[in-house]
């Protein structure tokens, strides 16, 4: 049996007192590696190693385009390392490999984007910030210094290289924090950046419970940044706690995205994409389209071919490329999922497909599809986090809107139409990070992505993500050399 270790200063080495967990594979309930549990005394360590590789200026202080090629290096030992990277990804987090091989291909390209975005020079000089040009201005992207990225368990090695990448792109040391559910990759990432010129301390990857090392990160007086990913009430709980020292923040959080079929979609194609958006990765998603708006007119020809379509899905094991549907991520929230069902039945909803378990072994669930439900239900309100989708009714475009925007929430979304310009006239109106048309869950390394309202704070991905490992520093260069000159202060007052 495979046992993960911590790895902290550049070196791998146990928890302090020795606990493990154990890494359980969700479609057959057997584990299959322990994983090292680190203990308060481990993350302080691991706050330490990279505090002093951030002030030794061991990376910061490198030039950018060696930063560049070292990321390169991680770049190119992931994709060396692909299969088993997948085949890991299946087995620790129940994902399809249709999923996991996507995912780690997606990883080692997000990286690459960042590979080549440290190389970048992002300080600007400013022409006329003063008057008649008598002063020089810089602005410079200087990293923040020590975050700790703290991941969820739904893409579990592409949610930490989109945190790995613009943080250490940008020169900071981070602590990596995967969830407990899913630490596998995490820990072979850690052994494949071993394996490159990554100068000791710059990278510290720690295993274990959110509430004990994550709660010790985020309150670290020697972390400056958290880059967090994960429930909503688990984001509030973070803004809290780093408030002591007034921690940088950026939380990408839960989603109840409106997934809206307009009366001139094209249904075949608009089915199939809702089928995508909602059960993809089941429904495990925080973009995912949970709520299906489609309209009234089309309704009925939708709401039966989405029925056929469903039906065809092969549920089982993921390692299967003809896998549609695997397990949930555990046992919590396949209980989680199956109360959200009972739920949804006691609010007056009815099943259109699903709603049971399925096989014997594993954490499966049928895709489950509520029809005649309204907004304000809990099925339609709450981030359920499973393979269940409520459809609800709309009669025209404005309804479309009230009701998508009718949430806490404000992650993604779509509109489906045979007409962009209509489309895009309902996308601007949704107060949501990223909305597809005739499209669903595709992000872009160089487009931001991230939440309105309660979905969260800052941006990932582009540009936008990049800056938010970074501070801007104005320097005033003035270039008035005569020391009778006159100070700006004073020279504008009213005149009596
Ligand atoms: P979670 O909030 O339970 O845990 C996320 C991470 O936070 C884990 O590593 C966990 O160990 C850690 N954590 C838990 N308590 C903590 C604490 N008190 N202090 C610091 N860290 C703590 O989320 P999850 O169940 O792993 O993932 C599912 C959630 O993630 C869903 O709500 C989903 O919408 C969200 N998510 C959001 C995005 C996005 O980009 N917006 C992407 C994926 C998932």
């Amino acid at each position: 049996m495979e046992k993960y270790l911590l790895y902290i200063n550049g070196e791998f080495r146990e928890s302090g007192d020795k606990q493990t967990f154990s890494a359980v594979n969700p479609a057959t309930e057997e584990v299959i590696a322990e994983v090292s549990k680190a203990t308060v005394e481990d993350a302080r360590d691991a706050a330490d190693a990279a505090r002093n590789a951030f002030d030794s200026g061991v990376w910061s202080d490198l030039p950018r385009e060696e930063r560049s090629r070292i990321l390169k290096q991680v770049v190119d030992k992931i994709n060396e390392n692909a299969k088993r990277l997948t085949e890991l990804e299946v087995m620790d987090s129940g994902s399809t490999i249709k999923k996991a091989g996507e995912d780690v291909f997606l990883s080692a390209k997000s990286l690459n984007y960042y590979s080549k975005m440290a190389a970048a020079d992002l300080n600007e000089d400013v022409e006329g910030l003063s008057k008649a040009g008598v002063s020089k201005n810089i602005i410079r992207r200087e990293p923040i210094g020590v975050c700790a990225l703290i991941t969820p368990w739904n893409f579990p090695l592409k949610m930490a290289i989109w945190k790995l990448g613009p943080a250490l792109a940008a020169g900071n040391t981070v602590i990596l924090k995967p969830a407990m559910e899913t630490s596998v990759t995490a820990c072979e990432l850690a052994r494949l950046i071993n394996e490159t010129d990554m100068p000791k301390g710059v990278v510290n990857i720690i295993t274990g419970a959110g509430s004990v090392i994550g709660t010790e990160l985020v309150k670290n007086l020697k972390v400056d940044k958290v880059g967090f990913t994960g429930s909503t009430e688990v984001g509030k709980i973070i803004m809290k706690n780093a408030a002591d020292n007034l921690k940088k923040l950026t939380l990408e959080c839960g989603g109840k995205s409106a997934n809206i079929v307009l009366d001139d979609a094209d249904i075949d194609m608009s089915v199939d994409g809702a089928i995508y958006a909602g059960f993809y990765h089941q429904g495990q998603c925080c973009e995912g389209g949970t709520r299906l708006l489609v309209s009234e007119k089309i309704y009925d020809e939708f709401v039966d071919k989405l029925k056929n379509k469903i039906r065809k899905m092969t549920i089982g094991d993921p390692m299967d490329k003809k896998t549609d549907v695997g397990p949930v991520i555990n046992k919590k929230q396949f209980d989680s999922v199956m109360n959200y069902i009972k739920i949804g039945k006691e609010e007056g909803a009815e099943i259109l497909t699903g709603g049971n378990k399925a096989g014997d072994k594993g954490y499966y669930i049928e895709p489950t599809v509520f029809i005649n439900a309204g907004n304000n239900m809990r099925i339609s309100q709450e981030e359920i986090f499973g393979p269940v989708v409520t459809l609800i009714k709309f009669k025209d475009d404005d309804d479309a809107v009230k009701i998508a925007n009718d949430s806490i929430y404000g992650l993604g979304g779509a509109v489906w139409s045979g007409n962009d310009e209509r489309a895009l006239k309902v996308a601007n109106r949704l107060r949501t990070g990223t909305v597809w048309i005739n499209e669903y869950h595709l992000l872009s390394d160089r487009a931001p992505f991230g939440g309105y309202k309660q979905s969260g704070i800052g941006r990932e991905f582009g540009l936008d993500g990049l800056k938010e490992y970074t501070e801007a520093k104005h320097i005033h260069i003035d270039e008035i050399k005569d020391r009778t000159k006159k100070f700006w202060y004073g020279t504008v007052v009213p005149k009596d």
